[in-house]
């Protein structure tokens, strides 16, 4: 019998803490075992270490082929260009509203202090890649941020700069330009649709195609997830004693909190305002997508549902539900852009790293841009957490990847849910505004 994905992630978590506390107990017992635990902690890095290598090699053709390809893909529908612009305008304002949630709660509830210092115990498991002080101290130079020059106006302006990259093949190379990357290749695609759909399909087919399989190899690579968590959760464990899941809970209620008030407050009243419909009515109408987007962890995967709910019981048209969904479901992702600033700012927090008001925003900023680059499969937001916490120089980057997935499958499903919810939004919204008469009697 084949084990469902995340129960294999789970069992292999429960493993390495088990295996991680027994090694702990023979390395403090007196005798001969140091040496040997010693060795099979440094192996199983390495192994994660591969892991997270594996992943990383994704990066580049992973997020350009998703923004090109999914803005691209519907290039030459009758009313492209006004859809476009309606259907985007919804989706950066939807993501920026549950930016701004999460923002707000990791701000106050701040899962990563204990009495307004940082949470020892996950910053031990972060331990491994801690910057010295000194190091820091550059980094927020180099920066712009936290130093005493320049205020909130030129630390924007120096962001936004640097978010423009000089040569977008370097921006591609060097780590932490991927922000760079992603501005890029909206441009590129949005000037794609202004080209004559004959012309530019050959172009628009290889993108596509890249984005297929760099699908199929990211669902390689989550298939070794068990091994790889296996391999970096048991150092931690080993090192802090299992504490860290405790440790992680509060920041795991603060992603569920933001994901609930998204879905539950803001969502509803976007779509009375905007639609004049029942939020009650369109829930009803999604039921089945939200439970298959929840069961799933992928967007991509929900989307046949979700166009069939849309459709049938929210009665948007066939082709108002063609542009919007495919789109949203690879560029518009509300709980992911929620989840990955309060990952990102509650990773600052556990580290001791002030993040100014500039730095928050820019925070902001990249949450918006990466999750257009995020695929709609499970887990994939790692890849933008990454992204975020190497461009804003915040420590620890690769072993808080590491922590968080620990806790990550259930906050995955409640995003994907989120995620599809939006889109559905979108696609209702758009409707109406195109003068259909959905959700009606
Ligand atoms: N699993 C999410 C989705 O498919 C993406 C993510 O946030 O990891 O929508």
């Amino acid at each position: 019998m084949k084990i469902k994905p995340h129960w294999q992630i789970l069992l292999s978590l429960a493993l390495a803490t088990v295996t991680g506390l027994l090694f702990r107990n023979l390395a403090s017992e007196p005798g001969g075992s140091q040496d040997f635990v010693t060795g099979v902690v440094g192996i199983s890095e390495d192994v994660g270490q591969f892991f997270l290598n594996l992943l990383k090699m994704i990066i580049v053709p992973l997020v350009v082929s998703s923004v090109i390809a999914g803005i691209t893909s519907l290039h030459g529908m009758a009313g492209f260009g006004r859809l476009l612009s309606k259907t985007a305008g919804f989706y950066a304002l939807t993501s920026l509203l549950a930016i701004c949630l999460g923002l707000l709660l990791v701000n106050v509830i701040q899962p990563g202090l204990i009495d307004g210092a940082p949470n020892e115990t996950i910053r031990e498991a972060f331990n491994d890649h801690e910057a010295d002080a000194e190091d820091l101290g550059k980094v927020k130079e180099a920066q712009g941020v936290g130093s005493s020059q320049g205020g909130f106006i030129s630390q924007l302006s120096g962001f936004f700069l640097r978010m423009v990259p000089t040569n977008v093949i370097s921006a591609a190379a060097v780590n932490g330009q991927m922000l760079g990357l992603i501005f890029f290749s909206i441009l590129f695609a949005v000037a794609m649709t202004r080209l004559d759909i004959v012309r530019i399909s050959p172009l628009r087919d290889l993108f596509v195609s890249l984005n297929d399989v760099m699908i199929v190899m990211t669902q390689w690579i989550m298939a070794l997830a068990p091994i790889g968590v296996y391999a970096l959760i048991l150092p931690v464990v080993f090192k802090t004693g299992g504490v860290l899941y405790i440790a992680l809970s509060k920041y795991f209620l603060t992603v569920l909190l933001a994901l609930g008030l998204h879905l539950f407050v803001v969502m509803p009243i976007v779509i009375k305002v905007l639609a004049g419909v029942s939020p009650m009515a369109h829930f009803k109408a999604m039921r089945t997508a939200l439970l298959t987007a929840f069961s799933t962890a992928s967007s991509s995967a929900t989307l046949p549902v979700t166009m069939r709910c849309v459709q049938e019981n929210a009665g948007v048209s066939k082709a108002t539900a063609s542009f919007t969904l495919p789109l949203g479901a690879t560029v518009n992702m509300d709980g992911t852009a929620l989840y990955e600033c309060v990952a990102v700012i509650f990773v600052a927090q556990v580290m001791g790293f002030d993040l100014p008001m500039a730095a928050q925003f820019m925070v902001v900023i990249s949450a918006l841009l990466t999750s257009v680059g995020v695929a709609g499969i499970p887990s994939a937001s790692l890849v933008a957490i990454m992204i975020i916490l190497t461009s804003s120089k915040i420590p620890g980057a690769e072993t808080a990847v590491v922590a968080l997935l620990a806790v990550d499958r259930l906050l995955d499903m409640s995003r994907t849910a989120v995620n599809v919810f939006g889109d559905s939004c979108a696609a209702l919204v758009i409707a109406k505004s195109e003068g259909e008469k959905v959700l009606e009697g």
